[in-house]
């Protein structure tokens, strides 16, 4: 029954009993000795009325073709589901209705998808990178496959992937020739063809590979299109080298790509012009993971976790590690925001499913922050730093969720420094929100005093993305505002508002530093401060009173990292510090009625 519906499927005018009264040669093999009943007969019991409702509905003025699914018995004594289209036939006694097999086009194409999952395999195993060029459309694609991700090195026009290796020197001065004879044979090509030369075609810089390239041309739908293996051989034995990917392109612990191959292959995916997402991803709290349960399953729950994100990007893009927990994905066409919220859900659900046998409620969890090109910016550059930014506003906002950027909700990113280090740039990223809720804060310091300081500290704090600000002021006041990290009191700061070696540091009022071990042996006694209270890298500027004696400090503190702190977070600091300054002198001044006072 099957074989007649890949041609034309099976149509045919039934009468109101459902009898059938005339129809195709395929419509006589699909009933087959059924065609002496009504098609009642066939139709699964359950399916019955809805027939008969799609049968009446054909009969409305204007209904068209009405389409219905339902079961039909088929030859083999099961049912199969059927696409019917029911049209009135306007002589008020008969209808024409074409069957569709669904269960056989699922079926046709599981097979088919289950073909190309093998097919997909042995060219991972192989280890080859394979090329194809498309004569019409005059279009060189290269690639190699990790199991159903294809990872493409190259896709443009061919005379501009020629310019490109020509003028980056990617193919050695003495091969050019054979280069160039190869490329004009990828034009003629009828036959098998073979061609050695060396070159930093596939891994770009460090020592040319040579390279053995075999291919021949195939007619593809109608479309010349020549296909081929370029593998990179080892001169001595002659040997193609098998595994050349490992260490050059995949990531040896996760057998995802490494963070070289992802940069490129999200490069090369925004710059197409299509539609990408450039998710960055980390796990929570993967250090007490590592203390807790050992550094072998720390490595476990890395690769599971790179499992889980290669299987749920699957062919629609890459998946890569750029770090030790740190994770990057590149998604293509992956529909509306609804379309990216499912890829990410998924990816937050099976990373909690990970060894719940081993850890019971305390879960793996994972923090997720994606951009989106067209949307947020065309530059892969930009897309990264804001999927990062969004990546630590999820840390931010504790942990375990995925945020998708979105400009009304989470304000426009300014750039203050061009940094290179994934760090640098995360703490260079402003929203212009933050920043404007930082002025309004600041004014409501300067209008209701200090006893609105404590929201704007607790704003400053997650604007420059640090672990706590401290207020020191006199004996009277002590603040602190804190975003993840405990903190043993202020009292220890205090001592360095005494420490005279330590203040000839100060630049104006202000200091800062990013790595306070730097001051072990030239200071010890502020590095005892900052070692006890687990700071690593702080800014400080002195508060003073009317006379210019020091009165006090504030300090801005990072505990966990190192922390380069960006021109604009200095300037935003050292700016702010000076309004706290002001507003306490003049509070000392002419001091507020004490009701008004929450901060004592
Ligand atoms: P957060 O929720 O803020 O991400 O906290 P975290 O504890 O996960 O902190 P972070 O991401 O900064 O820590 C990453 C840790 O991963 C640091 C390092 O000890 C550990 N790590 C890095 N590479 C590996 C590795 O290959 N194997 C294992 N087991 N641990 C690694
Ligand atoms: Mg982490």
């Amino acid at each position: 029954m099957e074989a007649t519906i890949d041609a034309i499927f099976p149509a045919g005018r039934f009468d109101k009993f459902l009898m059938l009264i005339d129809g195709n040669r395929q419509m006589y093999d699909f009933m087959g000795s059924y065609v002496y009943f009504p098609l009642y007969k066939i139709v699964l019991e359950k399916d019955i009325e809805r027939l008969e409702k799609a049968i009446v509905k054909c009969r409305e003025p204007d209904a068209g073709s009405v389409d219905e699914c339902i079961h039909i018995l088929n030859d083999q004594g099961e049912y199969d589901r059927f696409l019917v289209s029911i049209e009135d036939c306007h002589d008020s006694r008969h209808c024409h209705i074409e069957f569709q097999n669904i269960s056989y086009g699922e079926r046709k194409l599981s097979r088919m998808n289950e073909k190309c999952f093998v097919m997909q395999d042995f060219l991972t195993v192989s280890g080859k990178v394979y090329f194809e060029y498309k004569m019409d459309q005059d279009m060189f694609r290269m690639f190699w496959m990790d199991y159903e991700q294809v990872i493409e090195l190259y896709h443009l026009p061919l005379d501009e992937w020629v310019a490109e290796v020509i003028q980056k020197e990617m193919v050695t001065g003495r091969d050019r020739d054979i280069f160039e004879a190869f490329c004009k044979a990828l034009r003629q090509v009828e036959k098998i063809q073979y061609f050695s030369f060396h070159g930093n075609i596939i891994t770009k810089g460090g020592t040319p590979d040579a390279y053995k390239i075999k291919f021949i041309s195939r007619m593809h739908n109608k479309q010349k299109m020549v296909i081929g293996t370029w593998s990179v051989i080892n001169e001595q034995t002659g040997n193609d080298v098998d595994d050349f990917v490992e260490g050059t392109q995949v990531d040896s612990m996760t057998r995802i790509l490494n963070k070289k191959a992802i940069t490129e292959y999200g490069e090369s995916a925004v710059s197409a012009g299509g539609q990408v997402a450039i998710v960055m991803m980390d796990v929570d709290n993967f250090k007490t993971l590592n203390d807790t349960y050992g550094h072998l399953f720390g490595d476990k729950v890395i690769m599971a976790v790179a499992e889980v994100i290669k299987k749920t990007v699957g062919e629609n893009g890459a998946a890569g590690r750029v770090g030790g927990d740190e994770f990057m994905l590149v998604i293509r066409d992956f529909g509306d925001e609804v379309g990216l919220r499912n890829y990410l859900r998924t990816i937050k659900t099976n990373v909690a499913a990970l060894f719940q046998d081993k850890l019971g409620i305390n879960r793996i969890s994972c923090s997720i922050g994606a951009s989106r090109s067209g949307i947020d910016s065309d530059q892969y550059k930009d897309l990264v730093r804001i999927a990062d930014k969004a990546l630590y506003i999820a840390k931010q906002k504790g942990k375990n969720r995925f945020i998708i950027y979105l400009e009304e909700k989470h304000g426009r990113f300014h750039m203050a420094d061009e940094g290179y280090d994934m760090m640098e740039i995360r703490d260079s990223f402003y929203s212009e929100k933050d920043l404007n809720r930082w002025n309004a804060l600041l004014a409501d310091v300067v209008l209701y005093g200090s006893s609105r300081l404590e929201p704007l500290l607790e704003h400053a704090v997650v604007t420059l993305t640090i672990d706590r600000l401290i207020v020191l002021w006199g004996k009277e006041l002590s603040m602190t505002a804190i975003s993840s990290m405990g903190h043993q009191g202020t009292e220890k700061e205090r001592t360095l508002l005494e420490n005279q070696t330590y203040l000839e540091l100060f630049q104006g009022d202000m200091y800062m530093i990013t790595n306070t071990n730097m001051l072990e042996f030239t200071l010890p006694d502020a590095y005892g401060v900052f070692r006890d209270n687990g700071v690593r890298s702080v800014m400080q500027h002195l508060l003073r009173d009317m006379d210019g004696n020091l009165a006090g400090m504030v300090l801005a503190e990072e505990c966990v990292n190192l922390k380069h702190f960006p021109k604009l977070a200095v300037q935003l600091f050292e700016n702010m510090s000076k309004i706290i300054n002001a507003v306490l002198l003049k509070e000392r001044v002419m001091p507020i009625a004490a009701g008004e006072r929450k901060i004592q």
